[in-house]
């Protein structure tokens, strides 16, 4: 079963993984966007992990709540509201539970990625965090292995796609060849369940 500490212990090892790959993350984003979201995603985190360590919530729905609220309010740009609504639609779907199972965490987490499909209109192949979010909640029912594997794999087959939504999707044909930085960080996101449960 996983508890509030599992979910507060993946999202610390979130902002160790995006503290560790900030300038990756922010590379990626210069050819396709405004070269920031290392930088974005680093703030949030950052922000996320002082506050769990000062006000640590009881449950793992609660966790994930308080994660996704100051994602929206202090990453800023398209993925600080894309990945709140992510971790708060996936903290809702958990409700009040003190322990949750691997099943309920996969089911959440795709009500998570649905929001965000809602929100950002993006489906998969569009070049975005979608594109390794959506394989890692299929592949979630089999293991946390397996869902960090198809996550990272979704990131790299990003490459060869044109961007069909937010900032790359103004370079049209340019977006091609290069690899999507929120999809690169959402493998950074899925992998940290992997951590947190060892
Ligand atoms: P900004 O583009 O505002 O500077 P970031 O650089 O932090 O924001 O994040 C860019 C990432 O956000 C992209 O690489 C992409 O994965 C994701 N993204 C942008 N727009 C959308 C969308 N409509 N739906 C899903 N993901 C999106
Ligand atoms: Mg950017
Ligand atoms: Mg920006």
């Amino acid at each position: 079963m996983l508890d509030a500490d599992f979910f507060r212990r993946w999202m610390t090892i979130t902002a160790a993984s995006v503290d560790r790959e900030a300038e990756r993350l922010t590379a990626l984003d210069s050819p396709i966007g405004d070269a920031d979201h290392g930088s974005n995603l680093q703030r949030g985190f950052r922000a996320v992990r002082d506050t769990l360590e000062k006000e640590p919530p009881t449950t793992p729905g609660a966790v994930l709540v308080q994660a996704g609220r100051l994602l929206i309010s202090t990453v800023g740009g398209a993925s600080g509201p894309l990945y709140g609504t992510l971790l708060r639609r996936t903290g809702k779907a958990l409700g009040e539970a003190v322990e949750v199972d691997e099943r309920q965490l996969a089911e959440a987490l795709r009500a998570g990625v649905d929001a965000v499909r809602q929100l950002g209109g993006a489906a998969p192949g569009d070049k975005t965090m979608i594109d390794a979010l959506v394989p890692a909640v299929d592949a979630l029912g089999d293991s946390f292995a397996a869902a960090r594997d198809a996550a990272e794999e979704g990131a790299v087959a990003t490459t060869p796609l044109l961007a069909r939504k937010g900032r790359a999707s103004y370079l049209g044909e340019r977006s091609i060849g290069h690899q999507d930085p929120g999809a690169t960080s959402s493998a950074l996101l899925i992998a940290g369940l992997v951590a947190a449960a060892a």
